[in-house]
Order: C-alpha cells, then sequence, then structure tokens
C-alpha cells in the first residue's frame, strides 16, 4: 500500500472490522462495498476519504499507510492528533492499540494517578493550554512508553468494573511528548503527538437511557459535536473562527489541531446491517472533515 499523500494535513481515513461471531451467528449482512482503495458503498451512497482500509487490512498495513508518517513528523519537531471516532465495538481501541488521562462527564481524571479525578485546563506564557497537574513520566525508550501505557490501562480497567461499560462512555487521550537536543549544535526540537480513542458516537436511542445514562450520552454528543465543528472549520480552511473553545478536549488540543500539525481522524464502522443506520453516521461526521 502507498503512503497518503503528505501535503494535506487533516487526514480522515476509514476503516471497517470484520462481521463479528454473534453478528454472523445473528445472520447480519454485510454491508460495505469497497470501491479501489478511497472509496466505499453503504446503502448506495458513497463515502469517499483519504483511504478506506477494508475488513481485512492488517494491523502493520494501516500504520505503515499513516500512523508512521506522523510518528515521523512528530519527531521531526510538528505536533499531531490521531483520533479513533466510532460507534462502541466498532474497532477504535482495537485501531490505536494504546489507551493517560481521561475525560468523562467533562471531568478530567489522571489515569496515572488515580487520586487525581478531576484537573483543570491552565494555559502556559504562550497561551498554550495543558492539563494543570496532570502527571508525567519520563520515559527514554519504547519498552518504558508501553510501560506507562500498560499503568494507564489497568486504572482504566479499575473505572470499568465500577462503572457500566465506562471505557465507551470517555474519551481517552494519551500525550507523547518528545524533547530532542542535538548533542553538537545544541539544536532542540518538541513534538507531541496526542492519542484520542473517542467515546462511543451511538445514539442514546438504541440503549434506552434514563436520567445519569442520559446526561452522560448528552455530555458525549456535545464533546463530539464539538469536535467535529473544529475539524469541519479547519478543513473548510475557515481559520477566522475555529470555535476550540466549545469542549475542554478541543482546548486542550488546540495546538496539536490544524496549522501545520498533522492530525488523522480514523473513522471506524461495524459492516453488520444491525448497526446500518449508526455505520451511516459515523461515515457522515467522518464526511464533514473532508
Ligand atoms: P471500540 O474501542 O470501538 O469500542 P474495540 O476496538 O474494542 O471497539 O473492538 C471491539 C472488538 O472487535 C474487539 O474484540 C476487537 O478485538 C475486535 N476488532 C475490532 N476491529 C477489528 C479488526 N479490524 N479486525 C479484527 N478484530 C477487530
Ligand atoms: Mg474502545
Amino acid at each position: 500500500m502507498a503512503d497518503v499523500p503528505a501535503e494535506c494535513n487533516i487526514k480522515v481515513l476509514c476503516r471497517f472490522r470484520p462481521l463479528n461471531q454473534s453478528e454472523i451467528v445473528r445472520g447480519d449482512h454485510f454491508i460495505p462495498k469497497f470501491q479501489g482503495d478511497d472509496t466505499v458503498l453503504v446503502g448506495g451512497k458513497s463515502y469517499a476519504f483519504d483511504r478506506v482500509f477494508p475488513t481485512n487490512t492488517t494491523q502493520e498495513q494501516v500504520y505503515n499507510t499513516c500512523a508512521k508518517q506522523i510518528v515521523k513528523d512528530v519527531l521531526g519537531g510538528y505536533n499531531g492528533t490521531i483520533f479513533a471516532y466510532g460507534q462502541t465495538a466498532s474497532g477504535k481501541t482495537h485501531t490505536m492499540e494504546v489507551s493517560y488521562f481521561e475525560i468523562y462527564m467533562d471531568k478530567i481524571r489522571d489515569l496515572l494517578d488515580v487520586t487525581k479525578t478531576n484537573l483543570s485546563v491552565h494555559e502556559d506564557k504562550n497561551r498554550v493550554p495543558f492539563v494543570k497537574g496532570c502527571t508525567e513520566r519520563f520515559v527514554s525508550s519504547p519498552d518504558e512508553v508501553m510501560d506507562v501505557i500498560d499503568e494507564g490501562k489497568a486504572a482504566r480497567h479499575v473505572a470499568v468494573t465500577n462503572m457500566n461499560e465506562h471505557s465507551s462512555r470517555s474519551h481517552s487521550i494519551f500525550l507523547i511528548n518528545i524533547k530532542q537536543e542535538h548533542v553538537e549544535t545544541e539544536q532542540k526540537l518538541c513534538g507531541k503527538l496526542y492519542l484520542v480513542d473517542l467515546a462511543g458516537s451511538e445514539k442514546v436511542s438504541k440503549t434506552g437511557a434514563a436520567g445519569a445514562v442520559l446526561d452522560e450520552a448528552k455530555n458525549i454528543n456535545k464533546s463530539l459535536s464539538a469536535l467535529g465543528n473544529v475539524i469541519s472549520a479547519l478543513a473548510e480552511g475557515t481559520k477566522s473562527h475555529v470555535p476550540y473553545r466549545d469542549s475542554k478536549m478541543t482546548r486542550i488540543l488546540q495546538d496539536s489541531l490544524g496549522g501545520n500539525c498533522r492530525t488523522t481522524m480514523f473513522i471506524c464502522c461495524s459492516p453488520s446491517s444491525y448497526n446500518d443506520a449508526e455505520t451511516k453516521s459515523t461515515l457522515m461526521f467522518g464526511q464533514r472533515a473532508k
């Protein structure tokens, strides 16, 4: 597979997972029809993206086609963000491979220190927003990065057992800060990469929510639509007003979205006829970013 062209700074990639066992047992139909390497047909309508990954795509192909270039750019001093958007069980976490802090009900929780449950967003002297008091770890090798990820995962797991389906109801954000200094020239290079595993985008009605669950769902819808608005303003190039301040997440990500930053959105979809409506609305969200 060839690399996605590098000129455009917002890339929207769409990935369909295979039908799972219970969908096959139920007799669900496989609805997407793939055309070329950038278009998918669902219900007679065609959706074009920078790249569409059909169900048999390997993790390595996904990484080589897009993530690799972003990691390279971040090592070269650019900022970047990789999002995964889609309904619960569509393959978001599978595609990111990492899952630290998370935003749940608009509260920022530190996944490397579970005693910090409501962190706030501040701005530094250059007006760059950051999460105040968030735990930082110094790592010097990929193995150490993996250790930190495992620690965050364990913390997230605790929350899952306490709260029903918690992981799909919160956004998880992993920030990798890369600072390099050239030994001889003393030239400094800084780049950061956000990996954002978004909350499930499904509509509430399907789960028949009420009370607290409904509040939670409204909150998710609000923050996902704030994100959609920011991405589509950036994609249209109407830089005069990008509504970053409409949600905590977009505020935090402000200096890693748009402009010179490398932004990639993975649109994750189920191929099942059972999820037809959700898949169409997921694809539409992705189209807004183009
Ligand atoms: P989400 O994070 O969107 O809720 P997950 O990433 O947890 O969904 O995926 C749900 C299930 O589907 C997991 O068991 C995962 O291993 C499987 N899955 C997701 N995407 C793929 C894929 N492309 N190929 C094979 N299995 C997948
Ligand atoms: Mg997930």
